[in-house]
């Protein structure tokens, strides 16, 4: 039987490397779009799972940091899928880089609801299809969940909340069969960092012990072994080429 995965945020970077992942490993895609821009990646992405990996994969215009949007987002995936959800990948995420005096409360909410709350409405609304079969949600953190990071204030405490909803749902719904994971990468080369000049990526490729800046597909290897590690719950998982070693 073919299984259902929804995943925001999966029209580029990270996202679009698990995007391409769960296509290879058969599942069925919904992926959201926010503007026209990633509507055309949106569509070219169902088409490449289609034609590469014979899975149905459908693109729904969606905006994660609101509720109503996220509604219509869960509801037509899941008439797509004929009612059955497995997977839900909580990726899509923002940052700002702006010290802490400066930042507007408009910036700073849009980080959080963007990273944060997004995964909270996602949740809510899958949880209760998710429960009661082996399934799992997958939320994508980051180091700065993790340890601190210079005018990144918003983004850290919205990360480590995501690794505490992470804790909290696997304690809640280990009984019901869903196993909830966090993944928390380190520096990947994708749009966020595309705007560093060579100068300051080989600088910051220096402050990695292995050396270099790792790539989206070391975040959908570590996707693929989650879905596929039933005895894994709770869990953050961190691809960082050393640069953190909690
Ligand atoms: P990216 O290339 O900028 O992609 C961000 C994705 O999030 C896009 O698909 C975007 O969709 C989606 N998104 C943004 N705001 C959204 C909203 N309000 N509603 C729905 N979708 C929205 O970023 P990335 O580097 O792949 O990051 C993906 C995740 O990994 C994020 O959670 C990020 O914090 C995390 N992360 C990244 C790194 C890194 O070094 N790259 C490190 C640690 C953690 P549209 O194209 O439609 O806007």
């Amino acid at each position: 039987m073919s299984k259902n995965a929804i995943i925001t945020g999966g029209t580029r970077g990270l996202g679009e490397a698990m995007t391409l992942k769960l296509g290879e490993m058969g599942y069925n895609v919904a992926i959201n779009y926010t503007s026209e821009r990633s509507a055309a990646l949106a569509d070219a992405l169902v088409k490449r799972l289609a034609d590469e990996y014979c899975v149905k994969a459908v693109a729904i215009k969606a905006d994660v940091s609101d509720y109503a949007s996220c509604e219509n987002l869960v509801k037509s995936a899941l008439e797509f899928f004929g009612g059955e959800l497995d997977v839900l990948i909580n990726n899509a995420g923002i940052t700002n880089n702006c010290n802490f005096i400066d930042i507007t409360p408009e910036a700073y909410m849009r980080v959080i609801n963007t990273n944060l709350v997004s995964m909270l409405h996602m949740s809510h609304l899958c949880l209760p299809h998710l429960v009661d079969h082996d399934s799992c949600i997958v939320n994508t953190a980051s180091v700065g969940g993790l340890v601190g990071v210079v005018n990144q204030a918003d983004y850290c405490a919205a990360k480590s909340g995501v690794i505490g909803l992470t804790r909290a749902l696997a304690m809640e719904f280990a009984p019901r069969k869903v196993r909830v994971n966090a993944i928390a990468p380190g520096m990947i080369m994708t749009d966020m960092l595309r705007g560093v000049n060579q100068d300051e990526l080989n600088a910051l490729a220096a402050t990695i012990p292995q050396g270099y800046i790792g790539a989206p597909s070391d975040i959908a290897g570590c996707m693929e072994y989650i879905l596929t590690a039933p005895y894994l719950t709770g869990q953050t998982i961190s691809p960082n080429g050393g640069f953190v070693m909690p």
